[in-house]
């Protein structure tokens, strides 16, 4: 007999290796899976299942706790277990890049994938928290990018990328890639230059800078930046120091923390503290799982029963 089990516990690869074992019983069938390390803080299981439930599509999606070293097994069970979808997060989004199969133009722009669909043994990949992450600036800001001088904190791992070409594309006012490792936001910076040719701030400031991550330097900076995004994963333990000091923020600022577990990270309380606006990544996750599911089964998402389960 068939078992309905919740799909909020986590699985491994040794769990995939043995999987009509291990869950061939669960109905439906868990066909759907977030892949990371950490996962456990990830709440895209909830809005998926809550969608999946709403559209009434026999399937559920599943956390999988895999690390770096496994990405490639995983991928290759996932696709002979012939399941429909799915989503990257930390460490795997540029990984998992060398991984597919065929890149839409939101993920080879960025060379990084959030979401992959799995269609005739292929594992075709895209990039929604780009676009996720505008829609959510533009909800809970109320401004759109492109009116913003921005900064990305993190701008070399996988979410920095797609954050700032997105920007980008959207053509903002300026832009400030700040990476631990400086390299990688220089290197991100010369490939996005051409996008900042033009003319467009009002003053001496470049629109387009990679800048080391120390407090001189990130002080001059934050003189001109309206938005300041952490696009690290620094604030997904509770114990985390703040990517930015709450001297070094004013209250013109908007701060997002595209990190959503804890709802209040050391950044947003750092922003608190200057009196500035701060959000959680809780909208981004919103928009960029209902791009994903949008991929997935090519239609609409009903986001708002997913925005409710959030
Ligand atoms: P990733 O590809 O592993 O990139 C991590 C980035 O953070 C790199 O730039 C890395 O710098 C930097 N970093 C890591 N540890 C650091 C530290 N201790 N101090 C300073 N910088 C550090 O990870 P990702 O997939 O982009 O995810 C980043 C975060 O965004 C995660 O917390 C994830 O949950 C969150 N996220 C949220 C949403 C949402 O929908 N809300 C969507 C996407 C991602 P180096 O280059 O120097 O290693």
């Amino acid at each position: 007999m068939k078992e309905n089990k919740p799909t909020t516990e986590r699985y491994t690869l040794a769990d995939l290796e043995k999987w009509r074992e291990v869950a061939g019983n669960i109905d439906p069938p868990i066909r759907l899976a977030v892949l990371g390390d950490p996962v456990a803080h990830s709440l895209s299981p909830q809005i998926q299942n809550a969608a999946l439930r709403a559209c009434g599509i026999e399937a559920q999606y599943a956390r999988f706790h895999i690390r770096a070293n496994e990405l490639r097994s995983a991928l290759c069970l996932l696709r002979d277990l012939n399941f429909v979808g799915v989503n990257l997060t930390v460490p795997h989004k540029i990984a998992a890049f060398a991984q597919i199969d065929q890149a839409d133009e939101s993920a080879s722009r960025v060379g990084a994938v959030n979401t992959i669909l799995l269609r005739d043994k292929k594992l075709i990949g895209s990039n929604t928290d780009g676009e996720g992450f505008v829609r959510s600036i533009r909800s809970e800001f109320s401004v759109d990018v492109r009116d913003l001088r921005v900064m990305i904190l993190g701008a070399g791992g996988g979410t920095g990328h797609a954050v700032s070409w997105q920007c980008a594309l959207e053509n903002c006012e300026r832009l400030v890639l700040v990476n631990r490792t400086h390299e990688k936001a220089a290197a991100l910076a010369e490939r996005l230059r051409a996008y900042f040719a033009g003319p467009r701030v009002l003053g001496p400031a470049a629109r387009l800078e990679a800048v080391e991550w120390e407090e001189v330097a990130l002080r001059a900076q934050l003189a001109d930046v309206d938005l300041i995004v952490n696009a690290t994963p620094l604030g997904m333990n509770p114990s985390d120091p703040s990517p930015i000091p709450a001297r070094l923020l004013a209250p013109h600022h908007m701060v997002f923390d595209a990190v959503y577990g804890p709802s209040k990270t050391s950044l947003l309380r750092a922003a608190d503290e200057a009196g500035a606006r701060g959000v959680n990544g809780l909208s981004m996750l919103l928009h960029q799982g209902a791009l994903a599911f949008q991929t997935w089964f090519d239609r609409e998402a009903p986001i708002d029963v997913m925005r409710a389960v959030l």
